[in-house]
C-alpha cells in the first residue's frame, strides 16, 4: 500500500489510509447514495425490463402450441391464423414495454454513474489542492493525475450499474434455484456439489485480481509521470535530441503496467476456463445421472428437461454475477487509492483569522530564531536559527551563494511550509495565525521565471484576486501600466483577452515578467517578494522590467533575492545568507568596508553578473 509515496518518502503519510481501507467496499457503494432516488427508479425499471424479457420466450412458446393444436383439433386455418396474429400483438406489446424499461434503466444508471463520478472527482480535486506544499514535493504529479482520472473511472459504475446487475443476477439465480429444487431435489443437490470448488477458485481469483489491479494502477501512474514530464519539457528533450531515449523511458515504465496486466489476464484465463470446465462438466454429469433416473422410471423426461433449463438459467446468472463482482473488485482496488487520498489530512494546521493592522500600512517581517528542514528531507537543516528584521517600507536584499537558504526564506514568508522552531511575524502576527486569503493579498511574489496559466492575459493579471469578475478593467490597466505591460498588451489584436499559451509560452521572457509584476501588484500588497532573474533578459526588456519594479517598489516592503550589484546598492539593508543563518548584515557600503564574506561575494558573483548584463 505504499503506492502514494516515492521510494524515499516517510510511510507516515499513508497511515490513516491503510487503517480505513478495509471499509472501502462499503464506502464505494455509499458514494451512490446521493443518487438513491434515481437508482431506485432505475432498479424498478430493471426488474420490469427483465420480467418482460423473461416472459417473451414463454409467449413465443404458445405460438408453437397453437401450431400443434391446429393439427390435433381440426381448427380452420383462418382461426389459427387469427389466434397467431393476436398472440403476435401481445408479444409485440410486451417487447415494447420491455424495450422502454430497458432503455430507461440504461439511461438512468449511466446518468447517475456520471454524476457520482463528477462529484467524486470534484471532491478529490478539492481535497488534493488543499494539501500542504510539502505533500506535492513528495508525491508524483502523475500519481495524483492518475488517481483523479483513471482510478475514479474504474470506480464509476461500481455503486450504480454493477450493483444493480449483481442484484438482478442474485434474484434471478435464487428464483431459478428454487425452481430447480422444486423439480428435483436430488439433482439440485448434485449440481450444487460443485459450488465449493467454484467458490474457492473465485476467492483466489478475486484476491489476485485485486492485487494486480492496484499494482497496475501504481505502475501506470509512474508511466503517466514520465509522459507528463517529457511533454511538459519538450524543449529540453528536443534540444538534447532525446526523443528516442524518452520514448524508451516511457516504454520502460509501460513494461510494468503491461506486466501486471498480463498477470491479470492469465489469472482471468485460468479462472474462467476452470469455471467453464466445472460448470459444463457438472451439467453433463447431471444429465447423465438424470437420464439414468428417467430410465429407471424415477423422473419424467419433461422434468429432466425443465431441470436442465433452470440449471442453465442459474448458471448464466451466476456467470454474470462473477464478472460483475470482478469489476467491483477492480473498483474496490481503485477506491482504496482514492479514499487513501481523500482521508489524508493536510499536515499543515489551517490558517488563523487574524488580519494584522487591518487596512493600514505596515509590512514588517521578522524571523525569530527560525529552524527549518524540508519535510521531504528532514535530516538536512536548511535554516539554523535564522534572525531577520525587515522594517516596513524597507528594501531588503538577500544575497549569498546558492543553496544558502534564500529561496527558503521567501517560501516561509508565503507559508508554503511552517518552520520546526522559531517564528515568522508579519506586522507582529505569526504567519500561521494570519487569514489565508489576506496573507496572500498582502504578500506578493515576482519570481525568476514567473508561471502563467494557459488563459488570457486578463485572467493572469487578476489571478491573485479572489473575485476577478469584480475588478474593473481600469484597475487592471492601472496595474499593467505600472508594470510597463499595458503597451505591449494593447498592441495584441485581442488585447487583454490574448491567450498566453501553456505556462505563458507565447510571451517573451520580459513580457512574462511584466505580466507577473502586474499580477503581483493588483492586490496592492504591503510586501513584495522578488526573486531577481539571473538569466539576463535582452537589454531593452531588462530596462523595462527594472523601471517597472522601481515604480512598484515605492511605498512597499521589498525583500529581494539579489543577483545584481545595482540592486544591492539601492537596498537599505543587505543580509548575506550562508549556511542557514545571516552571516553578515548592513548597507552595501558598510559590508564592503568590512571586507568580509560580502566583499568576496561582490567581487566574485555580483560584479560578474553586473558585467554580464551590461555587456549583453
Ligand atoms: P538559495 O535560494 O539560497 O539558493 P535554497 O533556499 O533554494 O537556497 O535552498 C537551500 C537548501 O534547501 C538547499 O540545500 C536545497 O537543496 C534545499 N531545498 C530547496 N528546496 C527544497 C525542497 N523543495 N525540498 C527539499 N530540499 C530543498
Amino acid at each position: 500500500d505504499y503506492t502514494l509515496l516515492r521510494d524515499d518518502q516517510d510511510p507516515d503519510d499513508i497511515e490513516v489510509a491503510s487503517k480505513k481501507s478495509g471499509a472501502s467496499a462499503w464506502r464505494l457503494i455509499a458514494l451512490a447514495k446521493e443518487q438513491a432516488l434515481v437508482l431506485l427508479i432505475a432498479t424498478v425499471a430493471l426488474f420490469i425490463g427483465s420480467l418482460a424479457t423473461v416472459a417473451v420466450p414463454k409467449l413465443a412458446g404458445t405460438l408453437i402450441d397453437i401450431c400443434i393444436q391446429f393439427g390435433q383439433h381440426g381448427q380452420t386455418a383462418q382461426d389459427a391464423e387469427n389466434e397467431l396474429n393476436q398472440k403476435l400483438l401481445q408479444i409485440i406489446g410486451i417487447l415494447a414495454v420491455g424495450a422502454v424499461f430497458t432503455g430507461i434503466r440504461s439511461w438512468l444508471f449511466n446518468a447517475s454513474a456520471e454524476r457520482v463520478m463528477w462529484r467524486l472527482r470534484s471532491r478529490l480535486f478539492e481535497h488534493i489542492i488543499h494539501q500542504e506544499v510539502g505533500f506535492f514535493d513528495r508525491v508524483r504529479t502523475g500519481e495524483l493525475m492518475n488517481r483523479l482520472s483513471e482510478d475514479t473511472r474504474l470506480m464509476k459504475s461500481a455503486g450504480t450499474t454493477s450493483i444493480s446487475i449483481a442484484l438482478r443476477s442474485i434474484v434471478v439465480a435464487t428464483f431459478g434455484l428454487i425452481l430447480m429444487f422444486m423439480t428435483s431435489p436430488l439433482l439440485s443437490a448434485l449440481t450444487l456439489a460443485c459450488l465449493p470448488l467454484l467458490l474457492i477458485s473465485f476467492r483466489v481469483y478475486s484476491k489476485l485480481n485485486m492485487r494486480y489491479t492496484a499494482e497496475q494502477l501504481t505502475a501506470s501512474a509512474g508511466a503517466a509521470t514520465v509522459a507528463e514530464e517529457c511533454f511538459g519539457s519538450i524543449r529540453t528533450v528536443r534540444s538534447f535530441a532525446k526523443e528516442k531515449a524518452s520514448t524508451g523511458r516511457y516504454g520502460g515504465s509501460q513494461d510494468q503496467v503491461v506486466g501486471w496486466g498480463l498477470r491479470s489476464a492469465r489469472a482471468s484465463g485460468f479462472f474462467f476456463g476452470f469455471n467453464s470446465l466445472v460448470g459444463t462438466g457438472s451439467i453433463v454429469f447431471v444429465l447423465w445421472y438424470g437420464a439414468r433416473q428417467v430410465v429407471e422410471g424415477r423422473l419424467s423426461a419433461g422434468e429432466l428437461s425443465s431441470f436442465v433449463i433452470y440449471a442453465l438459467y442459474v448458471g448464466s446468472n451466476v456467470g454474470s454475477l462473477a464478472s460483475v463482482i470482478s469489476n467491483l473488485i477492480q473498483a474496490v482496488g481503485a477506491s482504496r487509492r482514492v479514499f487513501e487520498l481523500l482521508d489524508r489530512e493536510s499536515k499543515q494546521p489551517p490558517a488563523g483569522d487574524a488580519l494584522p493592522k487591518g487596512s493600514q500600512g505596515g509590512g514588517e517581517i521578522i524571523f525569530e530564531n527560525v529552524w527549518f528542514a524540508y519535510p521531504s528531507r528532514p535530516d538536512v537543516q536548511v535554516l539554523k536559527g535564522l534572525n531577520l528584521n525587515v522594517s516596513p517600507g524597507q528594501k531588503f536584499a538577500l544575497v549569498g551563494s546558492s543553496g544558502g537558504g534564500k529561496s527558503t526564506i521567501v517560501s516561509l514568508i508565503q507559508r508554503f511550509y511552517d518552520p520546526q522552531r522559531g517564528a515568522i511575524l508579519l506586522d507582529g502576527v505569526p504567519v500561521p495565525h494570519i487569514q489565508h486569503e489576506w496573507l496572500h493579498s498582502q504578500v506578493s511574489i515576482v519570481s525568476q521565471e514567473p508561471v502563467l496559466f494557459a488563459e488570457s492575459i486578463l485572467y493572469n493579471i487578476t489571478f491573485g484576486v479572489q473575485d476577478p469578475e469584480s475588478v474593473p478593467l481600469a484597475q487592471v490597466e492601472w496595474a499593467a501600466m505600472l508594470a510597463n505591460a499595458h503597451e505591449f498588451i494593447s498592441a495584441f489584436p485581442q488585447g487583454y483577452r490574448t491567450k498566453v499559451g501553456e505556462r505563458g509560452i507565447r510571451l517573451s521572457g520580459g513580457q512574462k515578467q511584466r505580466v507577473a509584476i502586474a499580477r503581483a501588484i493588483l492586490t496592492k500588497p504591503r510586501i513584495l517578494l522578488l526573486d531577481e532573474a539571473t538569466s539576463a533578459l535582452d537589454a531593452e526588456s531588462e530596462a523595462l522590467v527594472q523601471e517597472a519594479l522601481e515604480r512598484v517598489e515605492a511605498g512597499r516592503t521589498v525583500l529581494v533575492i539579489a543577483h545584481r550589484l545595482s540592486t544591492v546598492k539601492t537596498a537599505q539593508q543587505v543580509a548575506v545568507i550562508d549556511g542557514g543563518v545571516v552571516a553578515e548584515q548592513g548597507t552595501h557600503q558598510e559590508l564592503l568596508n568590512k571586507g568580509g564574506v560580502y566583499a568576496v561575494l561582490v567581487r566574485r558573483q555580483l560584479q560578474s553578473a553586473a558585467q554580464d548584463s551590461s555587456g549583453s
